[in-house]
């Protein structure tokens, strides 16, 4: 094993790059393992909001994941920094119960908030919370995307992410959404500076072309795309975007950057 005198720290991507599902992808959890065993400094991103980053760790561990609560990097955690910086207290958070708890220090409410905070409700959604939503963006709210990711897999297949809601949203309140998780590069940006690297020196490893990638790429970060995951050759070719490195999965792309 050698260090990459190139590359001084790596960002994960989680969903489709690590596990899919319930399964970690085979032979991630070694690569995972042998990056923190050559110490080179990482983090988990996720635009995953279905989960606290608490819940989400335990999901890692139960996995074989050596990860720790504070190398996740959730669009959660971006969102309360985001807030935060705003002075905004008062927050309408339209996400899984599982995921509230990354706002406790806020207060959440029904009734005229700063911030709509608007991410992976999924089966959660319905017309009249949409149409709330909406109401609350017209009443003057900010309204603010976790991620607008368009699909995600899942073991049953493609299923519509926080994308599609957020794009309703934004068609009907003529407002557009800021989106705090990636492909926003502040997000890569802050990553990368807490490990005190430089964005040049760091890769993220993602199986989205687009959100991981490009949006790693626009933050001066190198990409690794993996064929894992949502990886699509379709949605490759249309994106525009070259990765710096394709392999099949991240157990071949840690191999290629770390021999
Ligand atoms: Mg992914």
């Amino acid at each position: 094993m050698t260090t990459n005198p190139e590359l001084q720290a790596v960002l994960f991507d989680l969903d489709g790059t690590l596990y899919v599902g319930d399964e970690a992808v085979p032979g991630a959890v070694d690569a995972v393992s042998r990056v923190a065993d050559l110490g080179i400094p990482r983090r988990y991103l996720t635009n995953t909001t279905r989960f606290s980053r608490r819940a989400l760790r335990e999901r890692l561990v139960s996995m074989g994941f050596p990860v720790e609560e504070d190398e996740l990097y959730t669009a959660s955690v971006a969102a309360t920094y985001w807030l935060q910086a705003r002075g905004f207290r008062r927050v309408a958070v339209y996400l899984p119960e599982a995921a509230r708890s990354d706002f406790a220090d806020f207060e959440i409410v029904e009734e005229s908030p700063e911030a709509v905070v608007v991410g992976d409700l999924g089966p959660g959604w319905s017309f009249e919370r949409l149409n709330h939503a909406f109401r609350q963006v017209l009443e003057g709210a900010h309204l603010v995307a976790l991620q607008k990711n368009r699909y995600w897999r899942t073991p049953e297949g493609l299923m519509l992410d926080a994308g599609p809601l957020v794009a309703a949203l934004e068609y009907a309140t003529g407002q557009t959404a800021t989106i705090v998780g990636k492909p926003n590069g502040e997000f890569f940006d802050l990553a990368v500076r807490a490990l005190g690297v430089k964005p040049g020196r760091a890769v993220l490893i993602g199986d989205d072309i687009e959100a991981d990638v490009g949006g790693a790429q626009r933050a001066g970060l190198r990409g690794g795309l993996v064929r894992t995951g949502k990886f699509r050759e379709e949605a490759l070719a249309s994106s525009g975007v070259t990765p710096d490195w394709t392999e099949d999965s991240v157990a071949e792309m840690v191999e290629r950057l770390w021999p």
